[in-house]
C-alpha cells in the first residue's frame, strides 16, 4: 500500500491504532491510563494534554489574553457564555473529534438518539442546531421551503412560495422573532383566539409559540395546537430556556406541537453555540436541508460541527438523568456555606425562592437581608462582587443583550447603562428590598461557594470598619 509522502510508519500506525480503537498503540493507552487510571477502555486517538509553549501554556488562558473570567451567579445568558460544560462532554467532544464523519448522516443518528433519550412522540426526531436560535430560523426556512430545491435555493425571497405567513400572538413578540423573519416569512399579529382563527388564510403556514411569554398570551399551548391542527398548520414551540424541568423535553413534543426548540446551551450545558429541535421527522428532514452542512442555503451560517453534536449528546444525557431533587440539595448545601460566612455580621438567610412550575430558568433563587447598620445596599454588595479579581463574581451589566448599535439620529449623550439582570425571581418577592441580595446557584463549579462566601465576608467586614 503506498504510502502518501509525508507519512511516515508512525504516523501510519498512530492512523491505524486511532481506527481500531487504540489497540495498536500502547503509548496512547498508557496516557489514556495516566489521565484517568480507572479507565477499562482504552482512549481512541489523542489523549489531552498539558500545553507546554504558547497559548495555553501558563494554565491561564485568560491572564494570557488580558480579559477576566466570572463565577456565574446571572444565569445561563449568551452574554457571559452561557454554562460551563461537564468534563464528560468535553470528553465526548475530544472523541467525537478524532474522525471526520459525514455531518448529515451523524445528524440523523444524533436525531434518533435525542428522541429516544428525550421520549420523543412515535414519527419525532431530533436535530442539532447551532443553538435554539438557529434552530428557528432552519425550522421555519423548512415548512416553507420543504425539500424543493428551488425554494430552498432562493429563500429568503419567498415570492411564490406558497405559504409563508406565520401568526404569533402580539404578547409572544420578542428578541428572537427575528429568526422566524430572517427567512423571510411574514409575522400576522393577533392577540384574541378569534383574531387567531381569523387571520387563517392559504398563505398561513404556521403558528408560533413562544413558551417564557405563555402567561402573557391569551391562546395557551393546547389551544394553539388544536386550532393549528384544525386548519392544516404547523406549531413551533420556542422553549429554549424552559427546561429544567427535564419532563419539557417530553411534555412539549407530547402536546402536538410540531417542533419545538431548546437550547443546548443554557441549563443542559452542552456546547455554548448548541440546540435541540425536536419535531416531526418530516419537518426535520427539511429543516436539516435548510441547514449546513448543505451549501447554498438560508441556514449555511447555522453551523454545527461534529465536535457540538456529540458534546449537546452527551450534555442532553446526563441532563436528562439528573435528579432536580438531589441537586436542589446540593444547592441547599452552598447557600448554607454562603450563609455561615456572613451571619456574624448581621446578614441573614431569606427563604430560598423555588417555584417548579416557573415558565423559565427554573432554578432556586437565594438571597440574603444586609443588617442596615452596615451601610451597604443589595445593590453595592453586586458591584463589589462583580469587581472582585482576578475572578469576578457575577457581571454587572449581564442583562444587557451584547453590544449596542449606535443610533444615527439619536442624541448624542450616551444611552443609561442597562438594568442589571434581575430575572424574574424578585417579583415573586413581595418582601425582597434594596438591603437584599441573591441569586442562583447552580452554574456554581466545586469550591466557588466557598469563593463566594469568603469575598462576602470581606466585603461585610470592611464594612464593619468603615
Ligand atoms: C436563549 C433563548 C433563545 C436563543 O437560544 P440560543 O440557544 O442562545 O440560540 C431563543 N428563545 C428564547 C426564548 C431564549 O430564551
Amino acid at each position: 500500500m503506498p504510502f502518501p509522502s509525508r507519512w511516515s510508519r508512525r504516523s501510519f500506525l498512530g492512523a491505524l491504532s486511532t481506527i481500531t480503537g487504540g489497540l495498536l498503540a500502547p503509548d496512547h493507552l498508557k496516557a489514556a491510563s495516566m489521565l484517568s487510571p480507572k479507565r477499562k477502555r482504552p482512549v481512541d486517538g489523542d489523549p489531552i494534554v498539558p500545553i507546554e509553549s504558547g497559548l495555553g501554556s501558563t494554565g491561564d488562558i485568560y491572564a494570557e489574553l488580558g480579559i477576566t473570567p466570572l463565577v456565574n451567579i446571572n444565569g445561563t445568558l449568551t452574554v457571559i457564555g452561557g454554562s460551563v460544560m461537564r468534563p464528560e462532554v468535553m470528553e465526548l467532544i475530544r472523541q467525537g473529534n478524532q474522525h471526520c464523519v459525514s455531518i448529515d448522516e451523524l445528524e440523523i443518528a444524533a436525531g434518533k438518539f435525542i428522541a429516544k433519550i428525550c421520549r420523543s412522540p412515535t414519527g419525532y426526531t431530533g436535530l442539532v442546531t447551532g443553538g435554539a436560535a438557529a434552530a428557528l430560523t432552519v425550522g421555519y426556512a423548512g415548512m416553507m421551503t420543504e425539500d424543493l430545491n428551488p425554494r430552498l435555493r432562493t429563500i429568503p425571497d419567498v415570492s411564490g412560495f406558497p405559504r409563508t405567513e406565520v401568526i404569533i400572538q402580539k404578547s409572544h413578540r420578542y428578541a428572537f422573532d427575528h429568526q422566524i423573519r430572517q427567512t423571510g416569512a411574514t409575522l400576522v399579529e393577533v392577540e384574541t383566539r378569534e383574531e387567531m382563527i381569523a387571520a387563517i388564510n392559504p398563505k398561513t403556514v404556521a403558528i408560533h409559540f413562544t413558551n417564557i411569554l405563555s402567561d402573557q398570551g391569551q391562546v395557551s399551548g393546547p389551544e394553539t395546537v388544536a386550532i393549528a391542527k384544525a386548519h392544516n398548520l404547523y406549531t413551533f414551540n420556542d422553549a429554549a430556556a424552559d427546561v429544567p424541568p427535564k419532563e419539557r423535553l417530553w411534555e412539549y413534543p407530547g402536546l402536538g406541537f410540531d417542533l419545538v426548540a431548546f437550547s443546548g446551551g443554557k441549563d443542559i450545558r452542552g456546547p455554548q453555540a448548541s440546540g435541540v429541535l425536536i419535531g416531526r421527522e418530516e419537518l426535520i428532514r427539511y429543516a436539516l436541508l435548510n441547514m449546513s452542512p448543505q451549501e447554498d442555503r438560508v441556514g449555511r451560517c447555522c453551523k454545527v460541527g461534529k465536535e457540538t453534536i456529540f458534546g449537546l449528546l452527551k450534555a442532553l444525557e446526563l441532563f436528562v438523568n439528573q435528579d432536580l431533587d438531589e441537586d436542589t440539595r446540593m444547592y441547599d448545601a452552598r447557600a448554607r456555606v454562603i450563609t455561615d460566612a456572613v451571619t456574624k455580621f448581621g446578614v441573614t438567610a431569606l427563604p430560598r425562592q423555588y417555584n417548579p412550575q416557573a415558565l423559565g430558568n427554573v432554578t432556586p433563587y437565594y438571597s440574603w437581608r444586609i443588617a442596615p447598620r452596615l451601610g451597604l445596599t443589595g445593590a453595592d454588595v453586586m458591584q463589589k462582587l462583580a469587581e472582585t479579581r482576578p475572578l469576578a463574581i457575577g457581571a454587572r451589566s449581564a442583562g444587557a443583550s451584547g453590544l449596542r448599535g449606535r443610533d444615527p439620529e439619536g442624541a448624542s449623550e450616551p444611552k443609561p447603562a442597562p438594568k442589571p439582570h434581575t430575572k424574574k425571581y424578585s417579583d415573586d418577592d413581595p418582601e425582597s428590598g434594596p438591603n437584599d441580595f441573591g441569586f442562583p446557584l447552580w452554574q456554581l463549579k466545586e469550591g466557588e461557594d466557598k469563593l463566594i462566601a469568603d469575598r462576602l465576608a470581606e466585603i461585610f467586614s470592611e464594612a464593619r470598619k468603615g
